[in-house]
């Protein structure tokens, strides 16, 4: 029963501090991440659109698209 517990408390904590790549609009202006290529928010999109780590993207100053919120 131990040995389950701490299996569970082993996957919540990987899941929690995973870093998922997401999406952002290359440009000045551009203030927000996207967990999704397609996104509405990506779509008037004038620059280029890059991957990076959720990490990177929150190191930039982005935040959440207010879409995907
Ligand atoms: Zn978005």
């Amino acid at each position: 029963m131990k040995k389950l517990l701490l299996l569970f408390t082993f996957v919540l904590l990987t899941s929690f501090s995973a870093d998922p790549d997401v999406y952002l609009c290359n440009t000045k202006g551009g203030k927000k991440y996207h967990f999704t290529k397609d996104c509405q928010g990506l779509r008037n999109c004038k620059g280029e659109i890059i991957k990076v780590t959720l990490k990177e993207a929150k190191e930039k100053g982005k935040t959440i698209c207010g879409y995907e919120d």
